[in-house]
């Protein structure tokens, strides 16, 4: 097990949506494209930055705000990746290393190495997308670079 289905569930930013560049995490759902730094945020971050701002928000209208679904946030809610109080007195532990963390399911370093190896994929597609394309690589296969994510723009 290596963490990577933390990307599917959140709906992360893969590629940046104004150059194409590899899309970097920079920690508590935010991305940055290493090309232009156009900044995105995954599901997380999205439901983060709005609930921060609105403490005590629905689940409803954080819905409607983010457009993020309820699931969703029903989701993180059990998973313990928002809200848990600072000096809550429950510690999880890192699903990778093992070590107390807070809320989440790996710790901030677990975390952004998980990231750190989808970002190395996503740059190994990109080039073998461009290899393809100049016919120095012929076949092969193809899919991590190639799937697409629904990403909501209606925000
Ligand atoms: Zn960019
Ligand atoms: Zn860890």
């Amino acid at each position: 097990m290596d963490g990577l289905e933390l990307i599917d569930a959140y709906h992360v930013p893969i590629h940046c949506e104004k150059c194409s560049g590899v899309m970097v995490y920079q920690g508590v759902g935010e991305y940055k494209c290493e090309r232009c730094g156009f900044i995105d945020y995954d599901d997380y971050g999205k439901v983060r930055c709005y609930i921060e701002k609105r403490k005590g928000a629905t689940a409803m209208e954080v819905e409607a705000a983010t457009g993020v679904s309820q699931r969703t946030i029903r989701r993180m809610l059990k998973d313990a990746r928002i809200e848990v109080a600072n000096d809550s007195q429950m510690f999880l532990r890192c699903e990778l290393c093992g070590k107390s963390i807070r809320s989440g399911r790996y710790c901030a370093e677990c975390e952004m190495k998980v990231h750190r190896k989808f970002e190395d994929q996503q740059r190994a597609a990109h080039l073998k997308n461009m290899q393809e394309h100049t016919h120095v690589y012929g076949s092969g296969h193809s899919d991590e670079g190639h799937r697409r994510f629904v990403h909501d723009k209606n925000q």
